[in-house]
């Protein structure tokens, strides 16, 4: 595979042949200083080698500065990336500081109302030509400052203008993030990483290996970011996030990960480091393919390096070869066990849905309400529902676009409220959680 361009991010090195590069992110009130503080070094110590926060306002902007002066002085020299949605002027107030900002192509400038409309290539060029003023300054701190910006493409947050020309695709991914690196490269701006995530583990694969053909094409590749998104948690969002990723790091394409879980943050690095270790040792070519199915033989005795290999063999396999079947083999498995990893693999990559399909975000700090627990309510009430998807997003701002092919949802509002959707349409103003779940059964039972 044609290698990345490499550069510094603080003390990391990314892209070319440096290691891969583990991330995380908090999901702690950016305001609340103090409890930010603490899960970074929770997450730092879990093996996080950047961690980002949200910065959803101006507000914010002060406390992330103290967070990492209060990080630098205990120590810590993990490098902060600032999260930041919508509002130029807050990627502006943190890039004079921080080592990276992550903005999304999406919602920066650009808007995502879920409108139909129809351009003209005059119109539609003096869009992507505002875009590209208002990146400018941006980009000009980001240089002075030696900044590197992710441009963060999210399948569920790709804007009206994009959507409607491209619908809502791999190539619309590959589109959104080709015009940010016009705009950057036009301004001299090359520090660069790019993410192409989904929930969808064939769309975020196909996104990823487009763009980095597109790139290769023009001469230059910039480090990629890989992540399955909404993954979920434990084993369904471990086995999404192996076949996902592993699939494109057996293919030699990817720089730095995060594993996206609705658990505790300090629980992804780990997971991320076994991807990461695990894909090292694999070559796609030990297992083989019959037909439309994937046999896969390995006596591996450690179960989570064992569902990590066989994730990624099968995502990988779904990709290049389009299978249908995965048939499994481990001599320290238990019939039983390997039956249920092959289920939860074919579910992961779409390929027989046999239970509920859960989509949720891991939260951040926009999120308002106990996301984990209402995820293990919704996952223990409506386990039963073979091919329906159900998404619980953390906030209202992103979660309806990001959990874009569920049929129902529950989404973050305010303070321990949600809302419920049905498909992209809200059905309820805020409404408490126990409330929406009854809503959610009544929905689900009205429509089988
Ligand atoms: S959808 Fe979840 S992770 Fe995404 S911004 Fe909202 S709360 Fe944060």
């Amino acid at each position: 595979m044609h290698s990345t361009i490499q550069f510094h991010i603080g003390e990391v090195l990314m892209g070319g042949d440096a290691p891969v590069v583990v991330q995380s992110m908090t999901n702690t009130d950016t305001l609340d200083v103090a409890a930010s503080v603490a899960q970074c070094e929770r997450m730092v110590e879990s093996g996080a080698q950047m961690v980002r926060l949200t910065v959803p306002s101006m507000k914010e902007v002060n406390s992330l500065a103290q967070i990492q002066n209060e990080l630098r002085r205990k120590g810590y020299t993990v490098p902060i990336v600032a999260d930041v949605h919508f509002n130029p002027k807050v990627a502006e107030a943190v890039a004079s500081f921080v080592e990276k900002v992550r903005i999304n192509p999406g919602n920066y400038v650009d808007k995502r109302v879920f409108a139909s409309f129809t351009m003209t290539d005059e119109e539609y060029a003096d869009a992507v030509r505002r875009m590209a003023e208002r990146a400018r300054p941006l980009l000009e701190i980001c240089r002075a400052h030696g900044t590197a910006i992710r441009l963060g493409i999210n399948q569920g947050s790709l804007c009206d203008r994009i959507l409607n020309r491209y619908g809502n695709t791999p190539e619309a991914m590959v589109q959104s993030a080709m015009e940010w690196l016009d705009i950057c490269e036009e301004a001299d701006f090359h520090k660069m990483v790019i993410s192409m995530k989904s929930s969808n583990v064939q769309t975020m694969i196909e996104a990823t290996l487009r763009l980095h053909e597109a790139m290769r094409a023009r001469g230059q590749v910039y480090p990629l970011h890989l992540g399955v998104t909404e993954a979920g948690c434990g084993i369904e969002g471990r086995v999404k996030s192996a076949a996902g990723i592993g699939a494109l790091l057996l293919t030699g394409v990817g720089d730095t990960i995060r594993v996206s879980l609705t658990e505790p943050p300090e629980n992804e690095s780990p997971f991320a480091h076994r991807i990461v270790q695990t894909v090292s040792r694999l070559n796609p070519q030990d297992a083989k393919i019959q037909g439309q199915t994937l046999y896969y033989t390995a006596h591996i005795a450690d179960a989570e390096e064992w569902m990590v290999s066989a994730a990624a063999m099968a995502g990988y396999a779904y990709y290049y070869h389009h299978i249908k079947d995965v048939v499994l083999e481990n001599n320290t498995q238990t019939p039983a066990q390997l039956d249920e990893l092959r289920a939860i693999i074919l579910q992961a990559c779409r390929i027989r849905m046999s239970k509920t399909e859960f989509i949720s975000c891991p939260s951040c700090g926009r999120t308002q309400y106990d996301i984990q627990s209402v995820v293990n309510l919704v996952k223990e009430r409506f386990a039963n529902h073979p091919g329906l998807k159900i998404g619980v997003m953390g906030c209202i701002v992103n979660g309806p676009g990001e959990m874009a092919d569920a049929d129902y949802g529950i989404v973050g509002a305010s303070q321990g409220l949600v809302c419920v959707y049905k498909a992209k349409e809200k059905l309820t103003n805020p409404i408490a959680i126990p409330d929406a779940l009854d809503m959610l059964e009544q929905l689900i039972a009205e429509n089988l």
